[in-house]
């Protein structure tokens, strides 16, 4: 071996090394979870975190800029606060006028934050509603709420002490128009909140249909509609779906987002906006040690996740996104095709990527994750399949293999 080809292969080694060594932490218990994780990684189904992190590059700048020694808080209002202290709330603003127009908001009728998950934005969606209709007109508002939207509302609603009528939904999942009118309490102020989705089927309530119940009664105080738009607010802005989350189409004065379901931002967040006029008809919260008016419910904000939403912006952007809710909603077509071709009863939402069908055998359950369900009306044991990134035809391929087993 000559001289030039030992150089090189030592160089190899020492390269490679490199990755060996960052591999282990040097305790055997977090070695092990990594290697178990990483490996179910590949066939998590049932829930629709993106599984493809497109993070990498930023954990190099952070650790390389020396940013992991800098400890960061975001408390404050990131839509008028001149950001001196140790946040990054200058990129929190742009990432709230880089969405203000997906979700058809007009850039100075918008205000917003980056919340700690889809739960936070609904806990401030339900809040900032029930105080904008108590402030419009002196009466203790209802929630309105499907019987099959994300249970957090609930949860929240009961949280805030406010009084909450549950609508029937129809077989699919979307909440029944003539039972919301049925329901409908005139003489109080209605708090609706649309599901898109609702958790199990994947349906998204029918804001038109509703909101066209809710104008044939001028006679309702005051009208307030939040949106919880945790996974598929993520996706069909970058559609021609979009009316779908069209603020001006579709009336709603708050949506919540996640920020860990669509965009794969590795740890909860998520993204809340709102009108001006929701945002002025809230009490303020003047808070001189913190020199801002802290109408936002936690005082302590994650500086961390807007930075990713900012890199996302800049590393993958609309177009990259695009192309994601794309090869999305190609592989959830391709999922009930081959479900169909086998015979297997499944069904899926218009607009959705979550396909439903009967419940395969445990162990298929457990491995591919299957968030599992039960409706008599679809034959009663059901699981469904989140169709994310990281769920490819190859892998819907090797499921449908291992289920006509
Ligand atoms: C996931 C989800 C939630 C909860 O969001 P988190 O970010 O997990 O708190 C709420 N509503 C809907 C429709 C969801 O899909």
């Amino acid at each position: 071996m000559n001289y030039r080809k030992k150089l090189m292969i030592i160089t190899a080694l020492l390269f490679a090394s490199q990755y060996i060594v960052a591999q282990t932490s040097g305790y055997q218990k977090l070695d092990d979870w990594v290697t178990v994780w990483k490996s179910a990684q590949q066939t998590t189904f049932g829930y629709p975190a993106n599984q493809v992190s497109p993070l990498h590059s930023f954990y190099e700048w952070y650790v390389q800029a020396g940013m992991d020694v800098v400890n960061l808080n975001n408390a404050g209002d990131p839509m008028t606060d001149n950001p001196e202290r140790l946040s990054s709330q200058a990129f929190e603003r742009e990432v709230i006028e880089f969405f203000a127009p997906l979700y058809d908001f007009d850039k100075d009728n918008v205000w917003g934050i980056v919340t700690h998950s889809g739960t936070d934005g609904n806990n401030h969606g339900i809040y900032y509603g029930a105080n904008y209709l108590r402030n419009k007109t002196k009466l203790e508002p209802i929630v309105y709420v499907s019987d099959e939207a994300h249970y957090s509302n609930m949860r929240l609603a009961h949280l805030q002490n406010l009084e909450v009528k549950l609508i029937k939904s129809d077989p699919m999942g979307r909440m029944i128009p003539e039972e919301l009118e049925k329901g409908l309490d005139l003489t109080r102020p209605a708090l609706l909140i649309y599901a898109m989705g609702s958790t199990f089927k994947g349906a998204i309530d029918d804001q038109e249909a509703l909101n066209a119940v809710l104008d044939r009664h001028p006679e309702i105080p005051a009208v307030y509609r939040h949106v919880d738009a945790a996974l598929f607010g993520g996706y069909l802005p970058f559609t021609d779906d979009r009316r779908m989350v069209s603020q001006k189409a579709m009336r709603f004065e708050s949506i919540a987002i996640s920020g860990h379901k669509f965009f794969g931002i590795d740890s909860p967040c998520g993204l809340f906006l709102c009108t001006r006029d929701v945002y002025d008809n809230q009490a303020d919260f003047n808070v001189t040690y913190l020199n801002s008016n802290m109408r936002m419910i936690n005082c302590s904000r994650d500086a961390l996740q807007p930075l990713k939403f900012w890199w996302l912006i800049q590393t993958v952007g609309y177009d990259g996104w695009a192309k994601q809710a794309r090869q999305m909603r190609e592989c959830t077509a391709y999922l009930k095709q081959q479900l169909d071709a086998i015979h297997w009863p499944c069904w899926v939402n218009q607009y959705s990527n979550t396909v439903f069908f009967r419940r395969p055998l445990p162990e298929i359950v457990r491995k591919y994750t299957l968030a599992q369900g039960y409706d008599d009306r679809f034959g009663g044991k059901l699981a469904h399949v989140v169709v994310m990134q990281h769920v490819t035809k190859e892998k819907i391929d090797q499921f449908i293999k291992e289920l006509k087993h």
